[in-house]
């Protein structure tokens, strides 16, 4: 096989154990689309098999579907080439692309002792299906968003000006501390209704709710108590001991300072969407992370060999 790279007589077949996988797919799928995985082929060398475009997307789709993560990938009439030393195959449009068993090459290599190497790298599918990229929206397009999108789980990254603190549900809650579930008060216990729990253990949690706009539009979204106590670097019960006066109920007491000053400041911040967002009722959005100065953005988690990139450029042509 070696013989056949860089020349174009006839192209040859590839099999060989999946192990690794990084692709550049997004959803929905723009252009420029690669799928690149590094193939361990049954003399111990590792090739780089890079398919493009379409057959990168369809290959993607099906990675993320399979219940079980594929081992043995057959892949036909691919383009070979050596590039400092190392090869690399592309697909071309003859190129079909068959996972374990579906051959009979990848059967016999599928029983045979090589898989039982391990090689203590991640399953090829859940790479692919980790493989997400959060996107940035405006707080107008995350608003449309969902309106208009069907009902899912996802996170994007908004960047907006708070414009108010809501107060009227309060800055915190006494929540279970099993569950986290806000706690409700008798007069002498607190009852947590999830854990049937007539004498639960209550600790104090952030919920804060905030008005985010940008340009595009305005937007109600809700800190939780990780968020709140990164980002001022002080749990709630700490932050009670800042309110005024003695013995308050912090529940219904106005929020700390440090809470009230964030009016007037611009965070860039991570949005997890969620199914409740998509009910009828305007329901705020989650903020899950804010993004501090010099925080990097969150980036795609997939596996990068480093030699993915065989000439530098993003198209297939040899
Ligand atoms: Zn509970």
């Amino acid at each position: 096989m070696l013989r056949l790279a860089n020349s174009n007589n006839q192209l040859p077949d590839l099999i060989g154990k999946i192990t690794a996988v990084k692709s550049t797919i997004t959803e929905p799928p723009l252009d420029k689309n690669r799928v690149s995985a590094t193939i361990k082929m049954d003399n111990d060398t590792s090739v780089t098999l890079t398919l493009f475009d379409a057959q990168a997307v369809k290959i993607h789709n099906q990675l993320a579907q399979m219940a079980v993560d594929p081992r043995i990938c057959v892949a036909t009439s691919v383009n070979p080439r050596m590039v400092g030393g190392r090869l690399f195959f592309n697909g071309t449009a003859g190129t079909h692309i068959h996972f374990d068993v579906e051959t009979v090459a990848g059967e016999s290599l599928f029983s045979s002792g090589l898989l039982e190497q391990d090689t203590g790298l991640a399953p090829v599918g859940r790479l692919v299906r980790s493989f997400a990229k959060v996107e940035t929206l405006s707080i107008a397009e995350l608003n449309d968003f969902v309106l208009n999108a069907s009902s899912q789980n996802i996170d994007f990254i908004c960047t907006g000006k708070v414009t108010g603190i809501k107060l009227d549900k309060g800055w915190c809650y006494v929540s279970c501390a099993k569950c986290f579930r806000k706690l409700y008060r008798s007069v002498s216990s607190l009852t947590c209704l999830s854990c049937n729990n007539t004498d639960a253990v209550g600790i104090l949690r952030y919920r804060v709710e905030i008005s985010i706009a940008d340009e595009t539009g305005e937007g109600l979204f809700v800190a939780f108590d990780g968020v709140m106590t990164k980002l001022h670097n002080m749990r709630a019960h700490e932050a009670v001991n800042l309110l005024p006066g003695n013995d308050v109920n912090p529940e219904e007491s106005d929020a700390p300072q440090f809470v009230l000053d964030m009016e007037g400041n611009t965070y860039t911040f991570q949005v997890k969407v969620g199914p409740y967002n998509f009910t009828a009722n305007n329901h705020s959005f989650t903020i899950s992370r804010i993004l501090g100065e010099g925080d990097p953005e969150p980036q795609p988690a997939f596996v990068d060999d480093g030699a993915a990139d065989d000439n530098g450029d993003d198209n297939n042509d040899v």
